[in-house]
């Protein structure tokens, strides 16, 4: 979590520009990213982030005269979508999400959709895994993917309760396929800094996954006998506001080799 402050708030590709929420936390990193996509009068904006008012007035007031023509959703999680329906309030337009639950108007969002706001073209990739409901975005003009808690900017991404472990193996196989064939450029994460070689990161994320994996298998050989035990000895050097995190990865990775 330590290092130089980074320019996030303000980063961003020729088509793509961030909006950092002031929602920093160690699940959040330096907050949620909300991203602006487009190059003309009309954008399309991703994950307007918590339902936090002045966070929201920032975006409204960063459009200018811009139109928001539509609201996507990387995914369901609070500090993602929580500002969502307000948003669409402020800047009249629909939500749209994989998620029904989130969306507001008629369509929801697919893997495969492709959709053009602004002459700027978005294409829908599903990667279920962090969440049940985890989408990517890709920008063919940047090669750049929006990639929401799919991947982060910094450190590793949690399986959450309503997530599942072995959709997110098969999620950052397809996107390392996908970012090999179309040689992506950038990564945007939902959280944290713009990220250069996909490719690179995720072969680091997948390796990265099967350590704690075989880790964990380590540990139970050695005799820790639940998540906690597990989380102290696999997880001795994250920081410990991590933990209660970690707590969730190895329920995840426990849950995954049952059923192996
Ligand atoms: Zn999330």
């Amino acid at each position: 979590m330590s290092g130089l402050p980074l320019p996030i708030d303000g980063s961003g590709t020729p088509t793509a520009t961030n909006v950092l929420a002031p929602n920093a936390s160690p699940m959040t990193l330096d907050g949620t990213n909300t991203w602006v996509i487009g190059r003309g009068e009309s954008v399309a904006v991703v994950d307007p982030g918590p339902d936090d008012e002045a966070h929201l007035s920032t975006v409204v007031s960063r459009l200018g005269d811009r139109n928001v023509e539509v609201i996507l959703l990387t995914h369901g999680h609070e500090d993602h979508s929580g500002g969502a329906r307000r948003f669409a309030e402020l800047v009249n337009s629909p939500v749209r999400a994989l998620d029904r639950t989130h969306v507001l108007g008629e369509e929801g969002l697919e893997d495969g959709d492709a959709l053009t706001v602004g002459g700027v073209e978005i294409r829908v990739i599903g990667t279920p895994g962090h969440s049940f409901d985890s989408l990517c975005f890709w920008l063919p003009d940047d090669s750049a993917l929006l990639t929401g808690d799919t991947i982060l900017g910094r450190g590793s991404t949690v399986i959450a309760p309503d997530g599942d472990l072995a959709d997110y193996l098969r999620s950052l196989d397809k996107l390392r396929a996908m970012a090999e064939l179309a040689e992506a450029e950038a990564l945007l994460p939902g959280h944290g800094p713009i990220l250069a070689d996909p490719v690179g990161k995720l072969d680091e994320y997948m390796t990265h996954r099967r350590q704690r994996l075989d880790q964990i298998r380590q540990a139970i050989r050695d005799g820790a006998r639940d998540a906690g035990e597990i989380v102290e000895m696999v997880y001795a050097d994250v920081p410990k506001d991590l933990w209660p995190a970690a707590r969730m990865s190895v329920a995840a990775q426990l849950n995954y080799l049952k059923t192996r």
